[in-house]
């Protein structure tokens, strides 16, 4: 079985976006707000936005299923206030369940938090739970800059998160550290925010000792750990010279890493620096690149492929990549 841990729905029905924007225009003006609960979708038109998008390239690629959220570059969390965002993301999660009821074998869910910059976590308590325990989630997506750029948040590491972290503790659930939307124009949302957003959690956590306080807490660093694998050198000498651990020990009991990695060295690079034990197989389709490329004639985001064609790990070490870490992972997964 093939589990590809993150997925986005991108291809949610243009309603989605529509009350988004009614959302945003009644921040001006509260005339123009949708309300809370006023989102007209259909069963048939959740089936055809997936149809011919991730359910396609799920049955072309040869993977199972997805662990599935809302697009997170629409998450939005700079706009509005804590309750501007508390409706979104219930909107947002109740749509991705939809997709989960409807379609089980290929989908499970992991939820948007209503994160709003300087409300601290505590305020996606509720959320979280009612996603879990309601609708059968088994994670989250947290953004270490819900500033959208401005990173003025305390770092993942301070106690500013830890109720979250407690919950997530008690519900046994990982987040994916993923951002969102940059508002900040230095920033290209997918293209530089987010690798920075990867690489600045880990370095978060190279520097505490978070996993000290939550030795069971598990967070995923997506887009295969934005610059961490290709600089691991420098990461292990930065933890040695401030006499930290090995990263071996200090993180990896806690921390992994996707294979959102759009081209075969840079693959190959992330198997043979991160052990097999901590690399979770992912493609992020349909989201940030969706081309093909011209010198393999195929999707850059098919990583199936890269996985499939790297010929330094063996077929046990694939399989916990494709599988067996999602399992570990995500221990509130039960799919097949
Ligand atoms: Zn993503």
């Amino acid at each position: 079985m093939i589990v590809d841990c993150h997925g986005h729905y991108t291809t949610a029905p243009r309603e989605l976006e529509d009350h988004r924007q009614k959302q945003i225009a009644g921040l001006k003006d509260p005339k123009l707000s949708p309300g809370k609960a006023n989102l007209n979708i259909s069963d048939d038109q959740i089936r055809d936005s997936l149809e011919s998008a991730q359910l396609k390239l799920q049955r072309e690629r040869g993977t199972d299923i997805t662990i599935f959220s809302p697009r997170a570059s629409g998450m939005g969390h700079h706009i509005g206030d804590a309750q501007t965002s508390e409706h979104w993301s219930e909107a947002c999660n109740e749509l991705i369940h939809r997709v989960c009821m409807l379609y089980p074998q290929n989908f499970v869910g992991v939820c948007q938090l209503p994160q709003s910059p300087g409300v601290r976590p505590q305020n996606c308590i509720p959320e979280l739970e009612r996603c879990v325990k309601e609708y059968g989630f088994i994670g989250c997506n947290l953004n270490p800059d819900p500033s959208g750029g401005h990173w003025s948040e305390p770092p993942l590491t301070d106690r500013w998160w830890y109720p979250l972290y407690e919950k997530m503790v008690e519900l046994d659930v990982p987040a994916m550290v993923h951002v969102s939307m940059a508002c900040n124009p230095c920033f290209h949302t997918t293209g530089s925010h987010y690798i920075n957003g990867d690489t600045t959690a880990f370095m978060q956590f190279l520097t505490s000792d978070l996993f000290k306080d939550f030795p069971t807490l598990k967070f995923i660093i997506p887009h295969g750990g934005g610059a961490v694998p290709y600089h691991w050198g420098r990461y292990r000498g930065i933890a040695q010279d401030m006499k930290r651990p090995p990263l071996k020990e200090l993180l990896l009991n806690n921390v992994y890493f996707d294979t959102c990695v759009y081209h075969q060295p840079g693959i190959d690079l992330l198997l043979k620096v991160i052990p097999a034990d901590n690399i979770l197989f992912a493609s992020e389709m349909v989201g940030a690149v969706r081309g093909i490329d011209p010198q393999t004639g195929h999707y850059y985001d098919d990583t199936k492929r890269y996985i499939d064609a790297n010929t330094s790990l063996g077929a046990g070490d694939k399989q916990k990549i494709f599988e067996g870490n999602a399992r570990k992972v995500f221990s509130r997964f039960k799919g097949r």
